[in-house]
């Protein structure tokens, strides 16, 4: 037996190894099986281009449990090592050592400590306290060798008698790990980071219905269960696959969804880097917080993370599927990944990929795009916002959606009220509504007036517009309950007051006395007579202001509350002249209390005592 000192500059390695790591500790299954399926690849390779003679039989990776010794064995058929092999691979851990380790990557994620300093097989040593390599390389007469230590710098290798080609790897699990010798546990690591690796990987036994020869009744037998799908669809060219291909893999992904994807997109890349994937696009509620069915990241089948926060663009989080690409450098910190080439690369790839998959469905089915709108709505605002690059591309086809159900491309819906919604300044008015119950009334008396009015009820709308007239020219976005809207250039000629200037001060002075003038400013309006006699309004920009700072939460900024609302009142609604001529001081107050308070009720803003008020005087009206 040979033993020997495992040469590294520092010693400490193992107590690193195994404090460090420790929170993450799972992944050794990880660093191990794929150790295997490298090893496995390895022997197809050479196999395949005739250095490697003879058949390679089953080449299944097994993983097993022994609860009586407390060990976890990793198994592969791969290519093995020589005695020599393993001296050079093994004991010699490339390490440059451990305090310039530590002092280099302070809170770095456990997860990349790992490969970047080749310890994926050290990595066993975060839940053994002894490991042993039991190996035979493919060559021939290759003599097969064990290696083992004991999580120390020592270590024995010596010959043995293994018959078969391949690599076993012995975990002898430490007391505190010992959830690591539960099938349960190892399952669940399995299914989380081999679901897809390229060479079947089996763990125990799963029951299964067959159906026997000569039986005609299925009986349940025990089969061995493989764990991984060897070929998953990302990896196949889309012109091999079907709609029901990608539906099925949904489904692999993410067990258990009740709700199907609305459609997806095959990422396939070669050149100038190598990216596979899937992305679906989940369906998406206005008002819904956002699932959580995240991207799956993998690198060469193997499942990394769905941390993809620096990888994918942001608002693409929002989708949802795979990733797999080798040149992510994953064993790097986050700050690094964002800035790396590679990745920027990889991310601006991806935008342009979906706004590709965007603009061919609207160009090639618009139908179909728009019954998808209001997922496919809340996804381009967020990336809109988010990248300007996306915004150059999905201008084209964003679309518009009035209240009336139709739908309009940005230019489309400027040439289609081009003619009529148009204020002093020349500027075109994008009149909307955030909630067509609420702002009924107002959104009936725009259309009397023949405006065309959208509808703007999604979660990002409000940013969204504040971007849009930026980009726009001359366009403005006006609330249809806002005070410019009666502003808007009118077909015909515009209205006078018919009331003399004194009865309107007169009639000023009975407005201002019925209301609370902390909360109303009364304004004059000249509209027709069929026109509403008192309206509220907003000003647009004061809504918005306070919308803004009640979604950035940042309310306290100005301490005060900008929302002063307008009372508007239509000189020229017939009534106003009975109001002038009521000499009864009674009379008049009721009459002004009604209106003000109708107008308040068509606004929701009338509630509690002043409606119960309301409610007595309108009956009293009756009796
Ligand atoms: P890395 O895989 O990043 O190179 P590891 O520490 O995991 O680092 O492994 C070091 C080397 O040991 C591998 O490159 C490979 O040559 C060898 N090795 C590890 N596991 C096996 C195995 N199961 N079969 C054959 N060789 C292996």
């Amino acid at each position: 037996m040979q033993k020997g000192f495992i040469s590294m500059q520092s010693e400490n390695m193992f107590p690193i190894i195994k404090k460090f790591l420790y929170s993450d500790n799972e992944i050794f299954l990880r660093e191990l099986v794929s150790n295997a399926i490298d090893a496995t690849k390895k022997i197809q390779t050479l196999s395949s281009i005739g250095k490697a003679t003879g058949e390679l039989g089953d080449l299944t990776v097994e993983i097993k449990i022994d609860e009586q010794n407390k060990t976890l064995t990793i198994s592969d058929k791969g290519i093995g090592m020589t005695g020599e092999e393993v001296e050079k691979y093994i004991n010699n851990v490339a390490f440059s050592g451990a305090s310039e380790f530590l002092e280099k990557y302070k809170g770095v994620d456990e997860n990349s400590l790992i490969g970047h300093f080749g310890l994926g097989f050290y990595s066993a040593f975060m839940v053994a306290n002894k490991v042993e390599i039991i190996t035979k390389s493919y060559l021939p007469d290759a003599i097969s060798v064990k290696w083992c230590c004991e999580g120390n710098t020592e270590y024995t290798l010596e010959e043995t008698n293994k018959e078969n080609r391949g690599t076993d790897i012995i975990l002898y699990i430490s007391e505190d790990n010992l959830d690591f010798l539960q099938e349960d546990r190892i399952l669940d690591i399995l299914y989380k980071y081999c679901k897809f690796l390229p060479v079947p990987i089996c763990f125990g036994n799963e029951k299964q219905w067959q159906q026997q020869e000569g039986e005609n009744k299925d009986v349940q037998v025990e089969v061995p269960r493989i764990i991984n799908e060897t070929h998953p669809i990302w990896k196949l060219s889309p012109s091999e696959l079907k709609q029901e291909d990608y539906s099925q893999f949904y489904e692999k992904l993410y067990p258990h969804s009740f709700e199907k994807p609305l459609f997806n997109i095959h990422i396939n890349i070669d050149y100038p880097f190598n990216l596979t994937g899937i992305l679906y696009f989940p369906k998406l509620k206005q008002d819904a917080t956002f699932q959580k069915k995240k991207i799956q990241l993998y690198c060469n089948q193997v499942y990394i993370t769905d941390h993809t926060e620096g990888i994918v663009p942001e608002f693409l989080t929002l989708l949802e599927g795979v990733i797999d690409s080798p040149d992510i450098p994953l064993n790097v910190s986050r700050s690094y990944l964002q800035s790396d080439n590679n990745v920027k690369k990889i991310s601006g790839y991806i935008t342009k990929k979906v706004a590709d998959k965007l603009e061919e469905m609207f160009n090639h089915d618009r139908e179909d795009f728009q019954t998808k709108w209001e997922t496919i709505q809340i996804f381009m605002e967020y990336g809109i916002l988010s990248d300007e690059k996306f915004y150059e591309r999905a201008k084209k086809f964003y679309l518009f959606k009035n209240i009336n159900g139709n739908y309009y491309t940005i230019e489309e819906y400027q040439q289609h009220i081009q003619t009529l919604q148009k204020d002093k300044d020349d500027n075109l008015v994008f009149l909307y509504t955030t909630n067509p119950e609420e702002q009924y009334s107002q959104i009936e008396a725009a259309k009397e007036k023949g405006y065309d009015v959208l509808l703007l009820n999604g979660m990002f709308d409000i940013h969204f517009i504040n971007l849009l007239e930026q980009k726009l020219e001359k366009t403005k976005f006006v609330r249809v309950d806002s005070d410019v809207i009666d502003k808007l250039v009118e077909k015909g000629d515009t209205f006078v007051s018919k009331l003399t200037e004194s009865e309107q001060n007169e009639l000023k002075t009975i407005f201002e006395n019925a209301i609370n003038k902390e909360k109303f400013m009364v304004i004059f309006e000249n509209l027709s007579e069929t026109d509403f006699p008192v309206t509220i309004t907003h000003s647009e920009f004061m809504r918005r202001w306070s919308d803004m700072q009640k979604i950035t939460g940042n309310s306290a900024m100005f301490g005060a509350n900008f929302e002063k609302s307008n009372l508007v009142v239509n000189t020229n609604h017939p009534v106003m002249e009975k109001i002038i001529h009521e000499n009864e001081e009674d009379k008049r107050s009721l009459l002004v209390s009604q209106l003000i308070d109708l107008s308040l009720l068509s606004r929701q803003m009338l509630t509690g005592e002043p409606l119960a008020a309301f409610i007595k005087r309108s009956l009293d009206i009756l009796k």
